[in-house]
């Protein structure tokens, strides 16, 4: 819009045209105020009703809450105005007039339940608590970018649409592809391996990954968004340092860039960035310190997996990110590597925040035989995967990598209760709309 001045950017003797949402009137008989909000913050606009055109007056103060108004005037200085200044209207322009009644009150005065949130969200993300999350949901996959970039990473994008599954067949989405049976990408795992043996060497993907899980969790969406590295030459360890420079980025960029929004958030005093040295137990000192808690009714035994049960246990224990590493191999997917002197013992390891797992990561079989015995292992049909096994013939170095739910990140970084918070419109058993 030309012309148009942010309210935060009003200064006192300006002449201007500011825009947005009428936030709240008071009307005190001689004179009455309204409070404009943009994306920047809020002016006071005042009618002296005596004084200033009745047509005037009127546009402004019939106007519900939430239309869309347009202001032109002259800002003056007034110390009892919410942000020390107001405007003086000359002319109000009514561009989207809203309905009376809303289904959920922007200005937060009326709390409202979760679902009522996510099926107005354009009307929820008027509020700044929540404009806050998805602000630094955007500073935080910046800030993954900015890391990845000086790790040397190219960024890529693989398809989402595909013909097999790799994380085990009953989390796929099936879709129909002119007239084939075609599947939702549950990971880019198998592209971004293709692509570490390609020219690339060093690639990252932040995208979209479907899985048909059945439960609804706090911490699972049906669609979420993956933030994937892959790189060629690097063992597990440097996978890990991967993932935690990409953690702490996060933690730093959002303490750094995002002050207004932590404010908005009531977590500007607390907001406590990791030191970046987060603690590698392996799979085995996990079991006995969760074993020596007697917090769990089971006692865990090699090859277990661990419960959400055991996993908060052992969270409470450490009580900072930490990976857990050397998972036994079979718990870990075909493409993990064992360790060369163990096969019992993969290079997998998960990172961990002590409330969920927030990454899994490996380094990768690239031994082409062995590939090929870990696709049986698992049941899956090694052919089916032809164009991805084939490469393993032509030149595939040693490489590793590790998958991070972009979600999650930004839930714990913010301490969200749920998930769901953390996207704009969350796919889950019950959602397909908006
Ligand atoms: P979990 O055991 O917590 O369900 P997972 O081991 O099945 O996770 P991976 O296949 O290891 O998940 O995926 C890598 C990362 O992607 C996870 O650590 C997590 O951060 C994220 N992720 C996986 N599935 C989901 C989901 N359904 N919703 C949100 N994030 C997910
Ligand atoms: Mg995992």
């Amino acid at each position: 819009m030309e012309g148009r001045t942010y309210t935060a950017d009003a200064e006192p003797g300006d002449e201007v045209t500011v825009a947005g949402w009428v936030h709240e009137k008071r009307d005190l008989g001689g004179i009455a105020f309204l409070i404009l909000r943009d994306t920047s913050g809020k002016i006071q606009v005042k009618f002296e009703k005596d004084e200033m055109d009745d047509d005037l007056v009127e546009t402004g103060l019939d106007a519900h809450r939430e239309s869309v108004l347009s202001v032109s005037g002259t800002v003056k200085e007034e110390p009892r105005a919410p942000t020390g200044v107001e405007v003086v209207p000359e002319s109000i322009d009514v561009l989207a007039a809203a309905d009376p009644e809303l289904p959920l009150d922007p200005s937060g005065k009326v709390d409202a339940e979760l679902p009522t949130r996510l099926d107005n969200r354009t009307l929820d993300l008027r509020k700044d608590e929540v404009k806050a999350i998805f602000e630094i949901r955007a500073e935080i996959l910046r800030a993954a970018r900015d890391t990845f970039r000086a790790l040397g990473c190219t960024e890529i994008n693989t398809p989402k649409i595909v013909a097999t599954g790799t994380e085990g067949g009953t989390e796929l989405f099936p879709i129909t592809y002119f007239g084939e049976e075609a599947f939702m990408n549950q990971s880019p795992q198998l592209f971004k391996q293709l692509m570490a043996g390609s020219g690339l060497e060093r690639v990252f993907e932040i995208g979209p990954i479907f899985r048909a899980e059945e439960h609804n969790t706090p911490r699972h969406l049906n669609e979420a968004h993956s933030i994937d590295f892959e790189g060629a030459f690097c063992d597990h360890h440097e996978a890990m340092d991967a993932a935690e420079a990409v953690t702490t980025a996060a933690y730093d960029a959002v303490a750094e860039n995002c002050e207004e929004q932590l404010e908005a958030l009531g977590m500007a005093e607390e907001f406590d960035v990791p030191d970046g040295d987060f603690p590698r137990l392996s799979y085995e000192e996990a079991l006995e310190r969760i074993n020596a808690t007697g917090e769990l009714d089971e006692h865990l035994v090699w090859g277990d997996d661990l419960s959400t049960e055991a996993e908060h246990v052992l969270g409470q224990e450490v009580g900072e990110h930490y990976f857990i590493t050397d998972w036994p191999s079979e718990v870990k997917p075909f493409y993990i590597k064992d360790h060369d002197d163990d096969e019992e013992l993969s290079t997998g390891f998960d990172m961990m925040h002590p409330r969920m797992e927030l990454v899994s990561g490996g380094a990768r079989e690239h031994r082409h035989e062995k590939l090929i015995e870990g696709f049986e292992q698992q049941g899956l049909d090694p052919e089916e995967f032809e164009y991805y096994t084939k490469m393993f013939r032509y030149g595939m170095p040693p490489h590793a990598g590790w998958g991070m739910g972009a979600e999650r990140l930004v839930m714990t970084v913010l301490e969200l209760e749920n998930i769901r918070e953390a996207v704009l419109f969350p796919r889950d058993r019950q959602r397909l709309s908006p």
